[in-house]
Parts: structure tokens; C-alpha cells; sequence
């Protein structure tokens, strides 16, 4: 975008042919705040409250127990992964939501293991660390002497995976840098080698088109509560290859994954499918509240979300760059849009500080440690003109130093 174009006036320009426009007035979004943190936890969708009312006066409070047939309970774990499909490419039956993108992380991983000798288990340093933790446990509670490798870059990646692995565990779009890997090239680079890739979507599902069955993924889970806009703790999915779903065993073999759940029988015996990574009974209202942000994703071309995504962070990129270099930010995303997913982050010594003062000032980002200050575009709901207006308190708080303030300088339980 030449500079003469970069205006608030301009930006404004952009949102009135927008085709996405039209969505944020679906959300609850407070007056007076510019919401950047939508790959944290995503807005919430006008549509929500009046659906949970629903389930829990009328499903639940009238129909009580009968609601699991009679509203479909029993099938909202697959109803809902099946929606969720469309949004990830992968086909009907192989996408379930289930539990918490952690524990599916282990039932997934656990499952690949026990296709495969190797001994092995490659992921990235940086990866999420709920990741690194939960096959830290895995691993102990296998006891069979896994070993995990960490890489610190693609290039090293890229050798760690040789004939001794057995999976490779990576997160698609990083949580700290926003870089996005490739899912098709590493995929095949894997299995060539005779390892499966097990995906972590947190930070992709909802923010662009994704295309897990023609990259022939093995497995992957994912985050309901970030761009999907289920809700705090909502439940997460899973999605296994519908070529592996009979081949392999998850350890948490709860009744609900059972072929008979209602026989009671008392051996396990795995459904068929996907349904026997289900575990125990679902949160039914949180699920409910991520069905309405699910139904909302899938009314929205995804192609549009993605094109908008690129623009509102190159756009930020472009302002910070003009308006904020003399403060020192160092981009910390990859400046190409090809290669990240849809947030820009910086770095600055002085980022938990200068986050504090944003937030104060109606924009919030958030933080992560050491010195990242991350800023997502939830092309939903998030404007140009919020871009904008987003830079300029920036500028604010760098000149007027309103972060080198006391208050601002004590650290909160969740950054
Ligand atoms: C947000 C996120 C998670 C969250 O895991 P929970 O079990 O929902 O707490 C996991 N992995 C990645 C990469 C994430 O960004």
C-alpha cells in the first residue's frame, strides 16, 4: 500500500467495500475497544447467550435427562466436528469435538504411538508448552523410552526427521511469532521417512482455509475457544485420517468412546470411527455456545478471511514501521504474509509495560515472555480503521512514556 494511502480516512475507505463488513455486527464487541487478542479468546457471538439460555432453561431445565435424545446431545460432539470439517478440509467423519486441545494432544499422540516402533518424537523447541508438557507425561507414562527431540529451526527440522521417528508433534502458526509452517511439504517430508505428523491448529482453525485431507494429514487437534469464538474453555477437536481411525487405540477409553455405551458391558470395546476418541460426557452448554461461533465460521467465505488477515497485518506492520520506528519494535513475525498466520508480533524490552498501557488505553494485545507483544487480526470483527486508531495509541504510549509507570510494571497472574 503506498504511504499517501495511509490514512485513517483511507483505512475507513477499506472497510466500507469489506466483504466481511458485515459480520462484526454479529458480536458483542465493548465500545471503546479494539480487540486484538481474538487468538487468545475469541469475541463473543450476539447469538450465544440466547442459544445457552435456551439449553439451559428449556433443554435442560424442562426436558432434563430426556434432552440427550430428544436435542441431540448424545450426537453434539460429532454434529459439531462435522461442522468443524468443512472449516478445516478434512472430510464428515473425521473431525470430533472432545475435551481440551491438551488432552486430545495426548489421546492423538498416544494413538500414533502405537502404530509405530520408533522411538522418537520430534516437536520445536518453541512449540506451545501445554505440547511439550502433555508428551512429557506421555512419555513418562508410557514408560516404552520415548525420547523427545526439540529443533530450534525449519532447516534442522527438516534433518531431525529421519527413519528413527515416530511422530513429529508441530503447531501449524506459532503462538509467539505468528510463523506458519507448511503443512502439505512437512507432511510428506514425514511420512516419506515413515513418521505421522500430528497438527496443532489453535492458531489456524477459523483464521484460514486449511486443507488437512489433500495435505493427507495423519492427525491433528485444535482450539474451540480462539478463532472459532466458542468461548472460554470451550471444547477443543480432534481430527484423525479416516484411513487410521480403525487401526488405532486412544488410551483414555471412556464409556462414551464405547461401541455399546449403553449395554454397560464391562470390557472396552472402541466404537468404530472417529467416535472412539470421545471420553467421558461433554459440556453440553459449552459445547452449545461453540456450535452458534462454529455455525457463524461457516456462513463466512474462508478465502476472504484469509485475504482480509493478510491485509489488516500488513497494514499494521506498515503503520508501526511509520509511526513507531524510532522506539525500536523488532518485528518478530515473518514479514512475509505467506508465511505467518494471523497475528504480527514485536519485541521490545519494554513489552509487558507497554502492553499494560495499550490495554489501558482501550487496545488489547497481550504479552508473552520474555519480551513479545502479540497482536492477532480476527478478520471478523476486527476493522481497518481499528488498525489504525490501534497504531496511534501506540504512538501515544511511546511518546508520552505511559508505560515507564509503577502500576503498569506488576505482572498478573494470566498475561
Ligand atoms: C491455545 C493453545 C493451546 C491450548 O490448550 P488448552 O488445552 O486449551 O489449554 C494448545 N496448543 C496451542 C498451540 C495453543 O496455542
Amino acid at each position: 500500500m503506498p504511504s499517501h494511502l495511509l490514512t485513517q480516512h483511507a483505512c475507513k475507505e477499506l472497510d466500507a467495500v469489506d466483504p466481511l463488513a458485515p459480520f462484526r455486527s454479529q458480536f458483542e464487541l465493548p465500545e471503546h475497544i479494539i480487540y486484538l487478542d481474538g487468538n487468545s479468546l475469541g469475541a463473543l457471538p450476539k447469538a450465544t447467550a440466547p442459544r445457552i439460555s435456551q439449553v439451559v432453561q428449556q433443554e435442560w431445565g424442562r426436558d432434563l435427562i430426556s434432552s440427550w435424545n430428544k436435542h441431540g446431545w448424545w450426537q453434539a460432539q460429532q454434529r459439531v466436528g462435522r461442522k468443524i470439517s468443512r472449516i478445516i478440509g478434512a472430510a464428515d467423519d473425521e473431525v470430533l469435538v472432545a475435551d481440551s486441545t491438551s488432552i486430545n494432544l495426548f489421546k492423538v499422540v498416544a494413538a500414533a504411538l502405537d502404530l509405530h516402533p520408533g522411538k522418537i518424537i520430534v516437536s520445536e523447541r518453541a512449540n506451545f508448552p501445554t505440547d511439550l508438557y502433555m508428551l512429557e507425561g506421555l512419555i513418562r507414562h508410557l514408560g516404552r523410552g520415548h525420547q523427545l527431540r526439540l529443533v530450534d529451526s525449519s532447516e534442522e527440522l527438516r534433518t531431525a526427521i529421519d527413519g528413527d521417528v515416530a511422530v513429529v508433534v508441530l503447531t501449524h502458526v506459532s503462538y509467539r511469532t505468528g510463523r506458519m509452517l507448511h503443512m502439505a511439504a512437512i507432511t510428506a517430508h514425514a511420512q516419506a521417512r515413515g513418521a505421522m505428523v500430528v497438527w496443532d491448529l489453535a492458531h489456524s482453525a477459523g483464521a484460514m482455509p486449511l486443507q488437512l485431507s489433500s495435505a493427507g494429514v495423519d492427525f491433528a487437534v485444535g482450539c474451540g475457544y480462539k478463532f472459532l469464538n466458542g468461548g472460554p474453555g470451550a471444547p477443543a477437536f480432534l481430527y484423525v485420517a479416516k484411513r487410521l481411525q480403525d487401526r488405532v487405540q486412544q488410551p483414555l477409553s471412556g464409556w462414551f468412546g464405547h461401541a455399546r455405551p449403553f449395554a454397560f458391558e464391562p470390557s472396552f470395546d472402541a466404537a468404530p470411527g472417529i467416535q472412539r476418541f470421545q471420553c467421558g460426557t461433554p459440556p453440553i452448554i459449552s459445547l452449545a455456545a461453540l456450535e452458534v461461533g462454529v455455525d457463524l465460521m461457516l456462513g463466512v467465505p474462508l478465502a476472504h478471511v484469509r485475504e482480509k488477515s493478510v491485509a489488516l497485518g500488513c497494514l499494521f506492520m506498515r503503520l508501526v514501521d511509520l509511526e513507531c520506528f524510532e522506539w525500536g519494535f523488532q518485528l518478530a513475525s515473518p514479514g512475509d504474509p505467506a508465511e505467518r498466520g494471523s497475528q504480527i508480533c514485536f519485541t521490545h524490552p519494554e513489552g509487558y509495560s507497554i502492553i499494560q498501557a495499550l490495554i489501558r488505553l482501550g487496545v488489547v494485545g497481550d504479552f508473552r515472555a520474555p519480551d513479545i507483544l502479540r497482536f492477532g487480526f480476527a478478520p471478523l470483527y476486527v476493522r481497518h480503521v481499528d488498525v489504525w486508531d490501534a497504531v496511534q495509541k501506540l504512538k501515544l504510549v511511546m511518546q508520552e512514556r505511559l508505560w515507564d509507570r509503577a502500576e503498569y510494571r506488576r505482572s498478573a497472574v494470566v498475561t
